[in-house]
């Protein structure tokens, strides 16, 4: 499947899920805007990576997914950079845990800001393009926790539904432009963000590693194995597919049978 000629953008994909899925849609042939923060050396040899591996340009914004104006500044440039922006993956997002009664407002909005709101503010910057060129292809990276809850998260599956709601708004007023929304929800993911917890988990609850995976992270997946970053990004590179031209408005679960339940 060819997605030359194609112009993506993939926000938070300067680590884990999104460069995964930036990088396969490089490898499938279109030029990606990658977006995120980091230390700059990584962030530029991620970049130049991308384009030495896949023969595609490739250019990072930094901009604020919690900060509309530099979403809007973000698409902007990348419609000059590459013409068109005909892909838009809506995956930044950030976590934070804690009992609703402490629950600090300032993390409420941040998480509200950038699980959530920030893929209001792209799908409002491409969508003008997307139905005039009458194609586009809209992937937001929801969670299991689009669709089920856990206690402790209130901001972070307050946002991941409503990215559920707003991709099921959105793929109704754009289906008849080419244009298809959807989202991915992914079970426990292995990326870094995850890797992390474990030496502490291990401490705290005194257990091996092995433990840790099977009974905290993996308590509620029933297959007992995490989800790849590649596998993920291959369901973002099917979505753009043409044989994925009738699939919209759909919430796609890759989570070991997690929501089964
Ligand atoms: P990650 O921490 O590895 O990557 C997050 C990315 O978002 C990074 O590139 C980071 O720089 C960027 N980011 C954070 N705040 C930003 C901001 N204000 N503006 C711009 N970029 C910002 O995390 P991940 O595990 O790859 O998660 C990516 C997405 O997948 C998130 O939306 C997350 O909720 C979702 N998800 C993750 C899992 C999992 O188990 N890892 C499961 C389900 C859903």
């Amino acid at each position: 499947m060819s997605l030359k000629s194609r112009n993506a953008v993939v926000t938070g994909s300067t680590s884990g899920i999104g460069l995964a899925c930036a990088r396969a849609l490089a490898r499938a042939g279109a030029n990606v805007t990658i977006n995120g923060f980091g230390p700059a050396a990584d962030i530029e040899a991620a970049r130049a990576s991308i384009e030495k591996e896949f023969g595609v340009r490739c250019v990072h914004s930094g901009a604020d997914m919690s900060k509309p104006a530099e979403i809007a500044a973000m698409i902007a440039e990348a419609d000059k950079a590459f013409g068109t922006v005909d892909i838009l993956v809506n995956n930044a997002g950030i976590q934070f845990v804690s009992p609703v009664e402490d629950f600090p407002i300032e993390k409420w909005d941040q998480i509200i800001a950038i699980n959530m709101s920030a893929a209001f503010h792209g799908i409002r910057a491409v969508t003008p393009g997307m139905k005039a060129r009458r194609w586009g292809r809209i992937i937001n990276t929801a969670s299991a926790h689009s669709l089920v809850a856990s206690p402790f998260k209130s901001a972070y599956v307050t946002a991941k539904h409503g990215v559920a709601g707003l991709t099921k708004t959105v793929a109704l007023e754009l289906a008849t432009f080419g244009v298809t929304v959807n989202c991915i929800s992914p079970g426990y993911v292995w990326t870094p963000l995850v890797e992390k917890q474990i030496p502490d988990t291990m401490k705290a609850r005194n257990m091996t590693e092995e433990q840790v995976k099977r009974d905290v992270l993996l308590a509620a997946q029933p297959t007992k194995q995490f989800v790849t970053v590649d596998q993920v990004a291959d369901l973002a590179v099917f979505l753009c597919s043409d044989s994925a031209a009738q699939i919209t408005g759909a919430n796609l679960s890759m989570d070991g049978g997690w929501t089964a339940a």
